[in-house]
């Protein structure tokens, strides 16, 4: 078996106390590819660090949503300047979010979130590095910027829009990444059963989202993605966990 973890957040405090040996156990667990997703310049430098640490992390850096508020559109540009010339394997985090705007403030925070989104879609566009997008109460959104740009490969990560929408992105073939919660998660069982297995990938979300009442979530937690993807594709479990390894290597061709 081979597993791989596209969206993770291993430079939060969570994970800082005993890192070398959450790696060991992941590694030991068939844990073969962990994305850690930046999301501001100081976690951006992180992910940076924990890649040449350890051989199985592989960068994507970005900037969440909710990140850019605090930045000047000068601010976002040179981030997005430093982004490029780290040369990660994806851009992300990314993405529009609605849901977090403050009173007040909601016109100029949108107006940042869309301008740094736009740009990321563009270096997409020019680098072929695949976006990992959040889309939190923006999935329109989301889903008319990517039917008006050239991207073929961004990843949709933990997308809880509407089944309607889900199916248009799915049928522009489009990535879904699966959490380990999908066993409580009627939207993420639609989206497996909607979907081309070829268009499928595992996230942890972690620290978030996961599985294991009171654990922090970990990169082989995607185990329990995998299994169900198995289960509602009528494959086995090996099958399952071979086809999300290749789309992996096939969508992100930088590693
Ligand atoms: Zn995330």
């Amino acid at each position: 078996m081979r597993l791989v973890d596209v969206h993770i957040h291993l430079d939060f405090p969570e994970y800082k106390k005993d890192i070398d040996n959450l790696i060991k156990v992941q590694e030991e667990n068939n844990v073969k590819a962990i994305i850690a997703n930046g999301v501001n310049s100081k976690s951006n430098r992180e992910v940076l660090k924990l890649q040449e640490k350890f051989k199985v992390v592989k960068p994507a850096l970005g900037l969440y949503p909710t990140d850019v508020h605090n930045m000047s559109f000068e601010e976002i540009d040179e981030e997005i300047d430093f982004i490029r010339k780290a040369k990660p394997i994806a851009l992300g985090e990314v993405g529009l979010d609605n849901k977090y705007l403050d009173e007040g403030k909601t016109a100029i925070q949108k107006k940042k979130q869309l301008y740094a989104f736009e740009k990321f879609i563009s270096l997409s566009e020019k680098t072929k590095l695949p976006l990992i997008i959040h889309s939190r109460k923006a999935e329109l959104e989301i889903h008319d910027l990517l039917e008006s740009s050239k991207l073929k490969n961004p990843v949709l990560h933990c997308f809880m829009g509407k089944k309607k929408l889900m199916q248009k992105l799915s049928d522009k073939g489009y990535n879904f990444s699966i959490l380990p919660i999908i066993n409580k998660s009627q939207q993420l069982q639609e989206i497996v059963n909607y979907t081309n297995l070829r268009q499928l990938l595992t996230e942890t979300d972690g620290p978030y989202m996961s599985p294991v009442q009171g654990k922090v979530s970990e990169p082989r937690y995607v185990e329990f993605a995998i299994k169900k993807i198995a289960e509602l594709k009528k494959i086995t479990v090996e099958e399952a966990s071979n086809i999300v390894f290749m789309n992996y290597q096939s969508t992100f061709k930088n590693q």
